[in-house]
């Protein structure tokens, strides 16, 4: 059983991003980057099928510049066996992500796809849904545990009010919830390592699909600056500032 890994180059979660001062777009000039914290969850799920002797491959992909090269690398290093760059410069939007997702598991026909369930760039939470409806096979989103069992995967998802539990038919498309598990540290001679793997690269024009963006970004803002807090005496003078204030205790 192969499983296919979809890893997308992020800024770091540290960094509190920037806005041009056009307010085009957020502006990522000379920020640090890394590989999205729930594509680490991802991987290590299916590193840990692999380490369980369900899985016989894992193989990282990801799309985008070959700047990308640098979560792929992290991603052999880690432990996945295999890694491919669908390598672009356009700007390219979930669905156009999902459509050459869909070309490489055609051509390795892998049977657990597993992908972050967003990416905390544009926090989309769509790609991993549009492979699943572009493959036409079942999908269990926001996934904190996965089993699987024959030809089935139970998946445990996150849903409001608590958690529920699907049985999905193999092949079948996940994505990872951050309690999926705890990906492993990366060691430095695995990075070292890393760097003498080959990385597979293909042009996405090859794949000869419409990569056409389909959403408009009109303009990107700073959210409100919240107002400073205050202090208050007493319990009766929190109480009373709630009622007037807010109306919430009304009746109380
Ligand atoms: P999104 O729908 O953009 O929030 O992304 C959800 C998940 O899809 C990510 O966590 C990745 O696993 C995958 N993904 C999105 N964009 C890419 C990309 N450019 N390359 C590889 N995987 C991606």
């Amino acid at each position: 059983m192969n499983i296919l890994v979809a890893v997308k180059r992020v800024v770091d979660y540290n960094i509190k991003v920037r806005i041009k001062p056009d307010g085009s777009d957020v502006d990522i000039d000379g920020v640090k980057m890394g590989i999205n914290p729930f594509d680490e969850n991802a991987l290590e799920e299916a590193l840990r099928l692999k380490e369980e002797g369900i899985a016989t491959e894992v193989i990282a992909v990801s799309v985008g510049t070959s700047a990308s090269q640098d979560v792929l690398r992290h991603s052999l290093a880690m432990g996945a066996d295999r890694a491919i760059l669908i390598e672009s410069n356009a700007d390219l939007q979930p669905l156009a992500v999902a459509k050459l997702l869909k070309s490489i598991v055609t051509r390795e026909q892998p049977s657990l796809i597993i992908l972050g369930k967003q990416a905390i760039d544009d926090d989309a939470g769509q790609t991993g849904q549009m492979l699943a409806a572009l493959l036409d096979y079942p999908q269990g989103t926001f996934a904190s545990a996965l089993e699987i069992e024959g030809n089935e995967i139970l998946v445990t998802r996150e849903v409001d009010g608590g958690t529920e539990t699907l049985t999905l038919a193999l092949p079948a498309v996940i994505t990872a919830d951050l309690r999926l598990n705890e990906p492993r540290f990366v060691k430095l001679p695995n990075l070292m390592m890393a760097r003498k793997k080959p990385i597979e690269t293909i042009n996405a024009a090859e794949f000869g699909v419409n990569l056409d963006a389909r959403l408009k970004l009109i303009q990107v803002a700073e959210p409100a600056v919240r107002k400073a807090g205050i202090k208050v005496g007493s319990v009766e003078e929190l109480i009373n500032k709630l009622r007037t204030h807010n109306g919430i205790l009304e009746g109380v």
